[in-house]
């Protein structure tokens, strides 16, 4: 299963890996740089991750959409 993240400026998804922990990525379109949870804060994310059909969104805050 795919943890995700939507920029939230251009919409686009970002594919994270969970080495991006903690750490800033930028979104290859528009530039806007994306603050990528502590592993703690997708603890929720991760627990998801075996149940979701496609893949886990997670966002700045650490909060999760299926
Ligand atoms: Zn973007």
């Amino acid at each position: 299963m795919r943890l995700l993240a939507r920029c939230p400026d251009c919409g686009v998804i970002m594919r994270l890996s969970l080495e991006d922990a903690d750490k800033r990525k930028r979104c290859k379109y528009c530039g806007r740089l994306f603050k990528v949870p502590a592993l703690e804060q997708m603890q929720k994310a991760l627990e998801r991750i075996g149940q979701a059909q496609s893949g886990v969104y997670v966002d700045e805050k650490g909060n999760v959409y299926g």
